[in-house]
């Protein structure tokens, strides 16, 4: 037990590892540009200061989504998916796989859920419900249990270990924006870095430690540059589909089988599913996301033949929402009948 707790307690510190090496790294290059580039290279006076607003500004942002993406903690589903003592009950006495099943998709049938387990054949998939075992609970739609955080985490993307986070439902603006303002800090060390890369490599500059750490600086600038141009590439197909990292690799279940596109909303909903409605915000680490996570609007409306849809009127009907996010459910609701 205490051996466990003791590799746990281990497991916990090394996987800040990744995160302190961005944060040495950034801190170098904050040192290389503004001591080394600004101060002790460049003479001209107002080219000093145009570097150091635009470089200030853009690590100041770099920071800022950093910090949010690493210490936003992962959504969790409220208590309404729970299991309650009863049902646990229930579920626990039955030794009947069956029965065990059934008890669940009774459970989910009064939840606003439309999508399925994977297991199995296609008759298992349409029978079963997404049930998390260690959380005791029945998943909400795009809701997936994070082995490294031990819990379930709403609209799970991956678990990112740059920002030793989960990136979800809550923080997954934030890291998009990390990612963009990482790249646009590349960018600009880059870009403005360049000239006197070849300055001192042609012998204009003296020679003087000042040059080691420019050539490093646009060496490593370019190189996370080349990586996070992937990363956030994939990631804004990924939006504009409505995709999580996940769906990406395995499609989510609907009564009707498989879907990739089942969110796909349309590109300009899917931004604003994640960026919000307020333009202005959407460039800050400010949580603008719509909804609360437990449920997203689907693309057809061919759920209308889902049994599920049914409990889902009547959940809307008895208003036995206890999180007052009632207008939310109606607005998912609205865009249903939208796409229709
Ligand atoms: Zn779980
Ligand atoms: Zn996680």
């Amino acid at each position: 037990m205490a051996l466990s707790r003791g590799l746990r307690c281990c497991q916990r510190i090394f996987s800040w590892i990744p995160v302190v090496i961005i944060s040495a790294v950034v801190l170098w290059s904050y040192y290389a540009y503004v001591f080394e580039l600004c101060f002790f290279t460049l003479h001209n006076t107002l080219e000093k200061a145009a570097y150091l607003l635009v470089f200030h500004v853009c690590f100041v942002m770099f920071c800022w989504t950093y910090w949010k993406a690493i210490f936003t903690p992962a959504a969790t589903p409220s208590k309404k998916f729970h299991l309650s003592y009863t049902d646990k009950e229930r579920y626990e006495m039955e030794e009947r796989p069956d029965v065990q099943k059934q008890i669940l998709l009774d459970i989910a049938n009064k939840l606003p859920i439309f999508t399925r387990a994977q297991s199995g054949g296609r008759q298992t998939s349409l029978n079963s419900t997404r049930f998390c075992d260690h959380c005791q609970l029945i998943k909400p739609d795009r809701c997936h249990h994070c082995s490294v955080c031990e819990t379930c985490v709403l609209k799970m993307d991956h678990h990112c270990p740059w920002v030793n986070n989960c990136v979800g439902f809550s923080n997954y603006k934030f890291f998009l924006l990390f990612l963009s303002y990482s790249m646009l800090y590349c960018v600009v060390i880059a870009s403005t870095v360049f000239q006197y890369f070849l300055k001192f490599w042609v012998g204009e500059l003296p020679n003087s430690h000042a040059k080691f750490h420019v050539l490093f600086l646009l060496f490593v600038a370019v190189m996370f540059f080349v990586s996070l141009m992937f990363l956030l590439g994939y990631h804004c197909w990924l939006v504009a589909k409505n995709r999580s990292t996940l769906e990406a690799f395995s499609a989510p279940v609907f009564h009707n089988g498989p879907d990739r596109n089942g969110f796909n909303v349309g590109l300009r909903k899917n931004l604003l599913q994640v960026f919000g409605e307020d333009k202005k915000l959407w460039f800050f680490p400010i949580f603008t996301s719509q909804g609360d996570g437990h449920y997203f609007p689907l693309r057809t409306l061919s759920e209308c033949q889902n049994p599920l849809l049914a409990s889902e009127r009547r959940w809307r009907e008895d208003g036995s929402d206890e999180d007052g996010t009632d207008g939310e459910v109606e607005n998912d609701a609205s865009v249903r009948l939208d796409i229709e």
